[in-house]
């Protein structure tokens, strides 16, 4: 696959609408409540038989204080007193959930996400991590990675971390532009940030990553034309630059920007181009939706590869991993389900004290489910699709199978979005970041989603 990307104004401007970003298909929203216990052991004992890998996630909620563009579910406080009862409950989840597994299946993948994971202390850090060995087997060579914000963290957290086994970080900076540090209530030192880096470069971390966001309040091309220098000269190996979604009937914390402070539609995208322009001149590969990584990084080699995947967590190079969440919130998928837990500490809590699986809903896929999420994978991560694979799959031919997708298809290749080949869809370099407006021509479930759910698709 060329590394090609084309900023096209026109065809993002048309393509201006709300979609998902498809960590999973279906997405989360069709997780119903009509999933139970027994479905969830059901699924666990089933996927037992398969025997494949594992790879487990950790929600660690609590933050200091609060970052208004955020729109994940944290807990805001400055009481480190509570990190104490919400661990003790985890590792009774650990404990419920291993007792479904085969733990002797290999754990590949490990991550912490939040909230702030390193909110708690250092102690809990390592008895986390020790809990989490007693009852699965972490491999030599797994992944583990954590989320870091540099404001709740030091070297010799970063030292720590590396003792622990962790191998991959994550740092959200968002923004170096002061203005809007404090529009958005995350005031962070550049000194902070690449302190933290240089700590995991020393420490010889397989991978380094930083989030970004634009559209923030108070952003401006030349704002972020001076964060993108700073970044591109910290040179991490993975960016993340995602699109502010305002959405504050969704996200409480969101009403605090002032909405007159946003830039434009227009200075959005000019700089998103300006990002790109930046930041493949510096070298780095356009993965896909949001995310740019260097030419030797994991996740451009899988993806050059044919072998990158797509799960709760974004990109990732293990494929056929089943999932399993811990804590409030967290999503996992076992065999051909995928389960969520409780969001609210109250309800995480009353149904471990009833050792009960802290499960709030889930849902079973359905064989069309399944091959549809196939195809939306690959067109995320390969921006292609072999159609005749397809038809293996499904025992039918695509275009009948696909028959209404296909005229939808048909305009897009029209428009320059995709070639249509004989046996193969082929995004093409101006379609590449509208590739959740293709994907989203395969989502069975679009018509019924409400669009104030999602966010713009650029
Ligand atoms: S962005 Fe991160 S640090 Fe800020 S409130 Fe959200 S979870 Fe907490």
């Amino acid at each position: 696959m060329q590394n090609q990307l084309i900023f096209n104004r026109q065809l993002i401007q048309k393509y201006d609408t709300a979609g998902p970003r498809y960590t999973s298909y279906p997405t989360a929203l069709e997780i119903n409540d009509s999933f139970t216990q027994a479905d969830f052991i059901k699924h666990a004992a089933l996927s037992n038989k398969g025997g494949g890998p594992l790879s487990l996630y950790f929600h660690l909620p609590f933050c200091d204080t609060v970052c208004f563009y955020c729109g994940c579910n944290k807990i805001i406080t400055k009481n480190r007193a509570h990190t104490a009862p919400y661990l003790a409950n985890l590792y009774k989840e650990l404990a419920l959930k291993a007792a479904c597994i085969d733990t002797s299946r290999p754990v590949t993948q490990l991550h912490w996400g939040g909230g702030t994971p390193t909110f708690i202390s250092k102690q809990q850090m390592q008895e986390l991590m020790q809990k989490t060995r007693e009852h699965f087997h972490l491999t030599d060579d797994a992944d583990i990675s954590i989320e870091i914000d540099p404001r709740e963290a030091s070297a010799e957290t970063i030292v720590l971390l590396r003792e622990l086994g962790f191998n991959r970080i994550s740092l959200g900076i968002q923004d170096f532009d002061p203005f809007v540090q404090k529009a958005v209530n995350r005031i962070q030192s550049e000194a902070e940030t690449l302190a933290i880096i240089h700590a995991a470069r020393q420490q010889q971390f397989r991978s380094i990553s930083v989030d970004l966001i634009y559209g923030l309040p108070l952003q401006t091309l030349s704002s972020f034309n001076t964060t993108l220098d700073k970044i591109i000269a910290a040179d991490p190996d993975r960016i993340s630059l995602f699109n502010y979604a305002h959405l504050p009937e969704l996200f409480k914390s969101q009403r605090q920007i002032n909405r007159e402070q946003l830039p434009s539609a227009e200075q959005k995208l000019s700089i998103l181009q300006l990002s790109i322009i930046k930041l493949t001149a510096a070298g780095y590969r356009y993965i896909g939706m949001d995310h740019f990584a260097k030419p030797d990084d994991e996740l451009s080699q899988a993806q050059l590869q044919n072998r990158l995947h797509r799960n709760f967590q974004g990109y990732a190079t293990h494929a056929e991993c089943d999932l399993l969440g811990f804590g409030i919130s967290a999503i996992g998928q076992v065999g051909d389900a995928y389960a969520q837990n409780v969001k609210t500490l109250q309800e995480y809590d009353a149904l471990l004290q009833q050792n009960k699986l802290p499960l709030m809903r889930g849902l079973q896929l359905t064989a069309e489910d399944k091959l549809r999420r196939w195809i939306i994978t690959r067109l995320i991560c390969d921006f292609e699709l072999d159609t005749q694979q397809v038809a293996t799959l499904s025992g039918q031919p695509f275009n009948t199978q696909f028959a209404e997708e296909n005229s939808a298809l048909k305009a897009m290749a029209k428009e320059g979005l995709i070639e249509i080949q004989q046996h193969r869809l082929r995004v093409t370099a101006q379609g590449r970041l509208l590739v959740r407006n293709i994907c989203m021509i395969f989502d069975q479930y679009r018509q019924s989603s409400p669009q104030q759910a999602f966010s713009k698709t650029i």
